[in-house]
């Protein structure tokens, strides 16, 4: 009986401290079959099955701590990952400044694999420091694959961002 092996895609969520990572991870996973295991201090480790383009795929979410002390984590757990999404909050400018040097840390571990850049918080748009332009060209100048806004309070682009991001694993 053919009961096809699922794929395993590994997907990095990076970014500075309490740009939402976690949170964008956890309204991912919310109401749906989740696997939570804190691996080590600085990564949170989770694990979700779906089905995409008629193929069953194991997700691997790692959501890193963004705090400058866990960045030397970040080259070795980067290894082997298969895309990734580097998140900003769009209410702090200063959270932009540290984007090259996460795309240059998941490039040396990876290699070319998928990356997209987040703007989040857009629930949040009368603080909002960082226009949507901007963004947009800072994934262009990094040669990032695509850019998205969300909301993880608002439910906005949450699903569309991990769909995306498999898409391009995927092709
Ligand atoms: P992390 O450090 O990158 O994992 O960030 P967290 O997910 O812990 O979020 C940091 C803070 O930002 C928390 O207080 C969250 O409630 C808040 N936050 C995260 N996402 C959003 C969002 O979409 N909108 C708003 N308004 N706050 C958010
Ligand atoms: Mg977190």
């Amino acid at each position: 009986m053919a009961t096809s092996d699922s794929k395993t895609y590994k997907v990095l969520v990076i970014g500075d401290a309490s740009t939402g990572k976690t949170s964008l991870t956890h309204r991912y996973l919310t109401g749906i079959f989740v696997d939570s295991v804190r691996l080590t201090i600085g990564v949170d480790f989770f694990s979700k099955r779906i089905k995409r383009n008629n193929e069953r795929i194991k997700l691997q979410i790692w959501d890193f701590g963004g705090e400058e002390r866990y960045r030397f984590l970040l080259p070795t757990y980067s290894k082997g990952a298969n895309g990734a999404l580097i998140l900003y909050d769009i209410t702090r400018q200063r959270t932009v400044q540290t984007i090259p040097e996460y795309v240059k840390i998941v490039r040396e571990a990876a290699g070319d694999i998928p990356i997209l850049l987040i703007g989040s918080k857009i629930d949040l748009e009368e603080y909002r420091e960082v226009t949507r332009d901007f963004g947009i060209n800072i994934a262009k100048s990094n040669s990032l694959s695509s850019f998205v806004e969300i909301s993880s309070k608002d439910n906005i682009n949450v699903d569309e961002t991990f769909d995306t991001l498999i898409d391009l694993i995927m092709s």
